[in-house]
Parts: structure tokens; sequence; C-alpha cells
């Protein structure tokens, strides 16, 4: 089996794997980089006419956001509910929709792709229905770990390969997006850890609570539906989490229609709704449907997940007196251009943000368990911007080069 990373082996995003065995070849992931344009065709490898498939981990832009170049005919395997939240998602965002045609990736099913057998591994991620890949050809056996955690509410996953991890790994591919973080406190905070500062954050607010958290970070939705839960507040969502709760057909996942759940439309959504003509999707989600006259007197009594195009709404229903602002994602974020508009709407507002959040990915700690669990013959460094850390954290580390190849 060779293989060559076209892209991440001194970078976070944009991932991209080719392996090759017997003339067949195969893409783990073709993510667009964190400062990349989707539009932009000379980020793909130099051949994917004759891929025979391309295995997507999780449906994170930065791991499949390249995927719309490819041919349609192209095999795209990814998790089932993976592939309906992209497809959820992608009248909202603008991402553009890919044809995503192939086998659904199942927890420990192998799927045989030409000379590949493929096992993927259900993990804890920010991303939902996220896998790592066990890829066996030609009597070699490589671990990708994609994106991975062990302090989400799927902890129990990472402990699992833990206690029983697969054996005679020759090489391991392994994210490192933490390991500019070392030094840091070792443990990150659980989910369970979020819903116990929320609860204070909101308890302690006399007015609206608003929070900024990815719709599509699903363990974040169920800590956030928990808090409001504990405080009698309603959560407020608008139509694009309602569709990518909808996506995950998962019954534990809280929905527009479940008790404590609202939905609201705010105007530049509507906008958006006919544009889209997602009339019907509207109505599915209707049942909990609030309107702008209803805000002044829920505010007290709810939490509303923000986003920046709630602003004109807030504004015009006058819920900002006494509000709180919790920010929820990845702080670096906040630097962004795209980031000041609603920083300075809060600042206008005299609202400081507060943060309450923890990393999709695993602490320096889990990942030096996890290495060791797995030991492979090789680690090569990945979806890292400090692989030069790798050596200092783990045993039989070998660098290589984005576009090298390699035999695995
Ligand atoms: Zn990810």
């Amino acid at each position: 089996m060779r293989v060559c990373i076209h892209r991440g082996t001194k970078q976070i995003g944009g991932s991209c794997i080719e392996l090759e065995h017997e003339g067949v070849r195969i893409l783990l992931d073709l993510g667009l980089p964190l400062d990349g344009a989707s539009d932009d065709r000379s980020l793909l490898p130099q051949r994917t006419d004759d891929l025979a498939a391309v295995i997507i981990s999780h449906p994170h832009v930065d791991h499949y956001g390249l995927l719309h170049h490819l041919q349609p005919a192209t095999s795209v395997c990814i998790g089932a509910a993976a592939r309906r939240i992209i497809k959820a998602a992608a009248p909202f965002t603008g991402q553009p929709l890919p044809a995503l045609e192939g086998f659904d990736l199942q927890d420990q099913v192998p799927v045989s792709i030409g000379p590949f057998c493929i096992t993927p591994y259900l993990v804890d991620h920010s991303a939902y229905d996220a896998y790592a890949l066990l890829i066996e050809a030609g009597g070699k056996r490589l671990f990708y770990s994609g994106d991975f955690r062990g302090h989400g509410r799927k902890r129990r996953l990472f402990e699992a390969v833990l206690q029983r991890p697969p054996e005679g790994i020759d090489v391991l591919l392994m994210e490192g997006t933490t390991l500019s973080r070392v030094g840091e406190k070792d443990a990150f905070p659980s989910e369970a850890d979020l819903e116990k500062q929320l609860v204070e954050h909101f308890q302690a607010t006399p007015g609206l609570a608003m929070i900024y958290a990815s719709a599509q970070n699903i363990d974040r939705m169920v800590t956030l539906y928990r808090a409001c839960k504990r405080t009698g507040r309603t959560l407020i969502i608008d139509l694009y989490t309602a569709a990518i709760l909808e996506a995950t057909e998962n019954a534990s996942i809280p929905q527009s229609d479940w008790p404590g759940v609202a939905l609201f439309t705010p105007e530049r959504q509507r906008r958006q709704i006919v544009r889209m003509q997602a009339f019907d999707l509207l109505k599915r989600h209707a049942s909990n449907r609030i309107y702008p006259e209803a805000l002044p007197g829920l505010a007290s009594r709810s939490v509303l997940l923000f986003r920046p195009l709630h602003m004109d709404d807030l504004d015009a229903a006058g819920v900002l007196g006494q509000a709180r602002f919790i920010y929820s994602q990845w702080p670096g974020y906040l630097q962004e251009d795209a980031s000041q508009k609603w920083l300075n709407w809060l600042a206008g507002a005299g609202i400081e943000p507060s943060y309450v959040h923890t990393s999709g990915h695993a602490s320096p700690a889990d990942l030096q368990r996890f290495a060791q669990a797995l030991s492979p013959k090789q680690l090569v460094p990945i979806h890292s911007f400090v692989p030069e850390e790798y050596p200092r954290q783990f045993a039989n580390v070998r660098f290589r080069e984005d576009g090298e190849w390699w035999g695995a």
C-alpha cells in the first residue's frame, strides 16, 4: 500500500490523503483548507478522474469541502447521518452540495473497495457521525484517526478503543490539533461541565440568554437543551438548526417539536426560505413556531441559539436589556472579519460576551493514551500546526511531506 498525504502534514484544515494499491486509488477526506476558496480547483490532488472511492471521515468542511469538484459518479463513503447533515446544511450555508452517492460508513462494519478493506470506528468528536478509519491492503494496516476526542458525550467510544485497540498497526496517521496547547491543563472540560456552567449563567440572567454555538455541534445542542430544561427556559432555535437536528434522525436528540423548544425564523431567514422555496421544511417544523411579537414576553424565560442573522430582529424586539451573551465556539473565529459585525453590535448594546466551550479535539494527554494503546510501527503527524511537537509526546514518529509518496 502506498500513501500520499496531499495536505495536512503541517496544517489543520484541508486534510486529504491518497492510498494506492494494485493500481486502485482511494482518498481519505477531501477537505477545504481553512483559508481556501471552495471554487479553487488548484487545491485538488492531481488525479481525481479514476478514484475508486472517497471516504469522508466526518461532516466538517475542512474534511469534505472540495468534494463538489469530483465527477458526480465518484463513490463517496460517509456516515448516513453525516450525509444527511451536509445535505440539510448546504441550502442555508451556501456550501456547494456534492453528489454524495456511495456506501454508508457504519461503526465497525468493514467495507471492501477493490483491494482495500475499510473498517470505520465511530468516534467522539464535535461533528456528528464521525469516524476513524482502519485501512487494510497488501498485508499492511493503516489507521487514520480523523478528528476525535475523549471528553465529549461519546467518550465511552474513546475508552473502548483504548481497552481493545486494533492490533498490528503499521502506520498511524493521528491528528494533533491541540498540541499547540501543550502545557495547558491536561483535562479539557466535558459537556457535563459545560452544562453546569450554562445553568449558572442562565440562572444569573434576568433577561434573554443568547448563546452562539454551532448547530452542527450536536453534543453542544444536547448540553444546551439540558441546561434549558434544568432552568425552566425555552430553547429558541431557527429553521437551519431545526433542519440539522432533524437530519440526525436520532430519537434522543432534541427536535423542533419537543416541549421546551420553540422555532423562530428571523426576518433574513424568512427571505432565505422564500429564495430556497423551503416552505415544506418550514411547515414540518412549525408546530412550536413563535413570532417576533412574542419575543419580549418570552425573553426572561428563554435561551436563544444566536446566529448573526438574528441581530435586526433582536433590536426590533427590544430584548437586549438585562440580556446575556455566551460564546460557545472556537475562540479563533473571534479574530475573523466576519465576527466583527456581531461583536460590535454586542458592544453597542453594552453586553460583554461570556465564554463557555470545550474543544472538539483530544487533549494532549488523551492523544498520548491513544498513541500508546495503538502502538504503531510509525506515527505520522497530520492535522496539526506543530508537527515538531510529536516526537516530544509520542514514540515512533515519522515525518512526511505534503505530496510525498511512501510505502506503508
Ligand atoms: Zn472536525
